[in-house]
């Protein structure tokens, strides 16, 4: 008796079932659920990834931000120039190239946004250019380049991310911050929505960018509120008194 009972349990609810095979409605059930795991996860790993390279980006910033501190230490309290200022013969004599010998990482490393798009990162390898653009109205200024004569280092913006419609080039490391009479000149320099998720937003709101100031600290600024600087009747590439 006891034994007929004991095989009874052992055979288990799907004991009595034919097959072990899916019915067309546990299909179903099983995609839909998938899918929409799959709708949860994939977004949030791209949020991960957009995050890794902001904080990956910032970290070069900050390497050339220490770096032109003792830079400027070295040589007489004067940054590098840009390629603005330097003879189209000694390119290599530009601020990139002065600061190697001060960073840490590797030049190819720290000369890139890791955001820009895979192609373009190649380019500008290839160019000997670099994603980070200098602030002309600081480091091309008789005054300025003297960073002891900043009169507000900490609101003084050093260096931006070159705009992906401008071609990376070997010169092409400077702004020129005295042609952004409003955003959307600034944005043929620059791209403040480079960390995003997906394409740029019609209006280039959408995302943000890291930006190194002159007292050397680096902050993460949305492109809406770096666009609300305009509105406000600010140039951000100004050097505020
Ligand atoms: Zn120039």
């Amino acid at each position: 008796m006891k034994s007929v009972s004991n095989s009874k349990i052992a055979r288990g609810p799907y004991g009595s079932r034919a097959s072990f095979g899916f019915t067309l409605v546990e299909a179903i059930v099983v995609i839909a659920i998938v899918a929409m795991l799959a709708g949860i996860v994939i977004p949030s790993v791209s949020k991960v990834r957009t995050k890794s390279l902001l904080v990956q980006c910032a970290s070069n910033q900050r390497q050339i931000g220490l770096a032109l501190q003792l830079y400027a230490n070295d040589n007489e309290g004067i940054y590098p120039p840009t390629t603005h200022s330097v003879s189209p013969f000694r390119l290599n004599e530009s601020w990139l190239y002065e600061l190697d010998e001060y960073f840490t990482d590797s030049i190819d490393t720290i000369r890139i946004c890791p955001a820009d798009p895979e192609e373009r990162r190649q380019r500008i390898l290839d160019r000997n250019s670099t994603s980070y653009v200098l602030n002309d109205l600081v480091f091309d200024d008789v005054n300025y380049r003297f960073p002891r004569r900043i009169p507000n280092p900490a609101q003084t913006h050093i260096l931006f991310i070159l705009s992906e419609d401008r071609t990376p080039n070997v010169t092409r490391d400077h702004i020129h911050g005295g042609e952004w009479t409003n955003w959307i000149s600034a944005l043929n320099d620059i791209e403040p929505d480079r960390h995003r998720t997906g394409n740029r937003s019609s209006d280039r709101t959408k995302g943000s960018a890291p930006y190194l100031f002159a007292d050397g600290h680096v902050e993460i600024i949305s492109a809406s509120d770096f666009k609300d600087k305009f509105a406000e009747g600010v140039n951000p590439a100004e050097v505020p008194l």
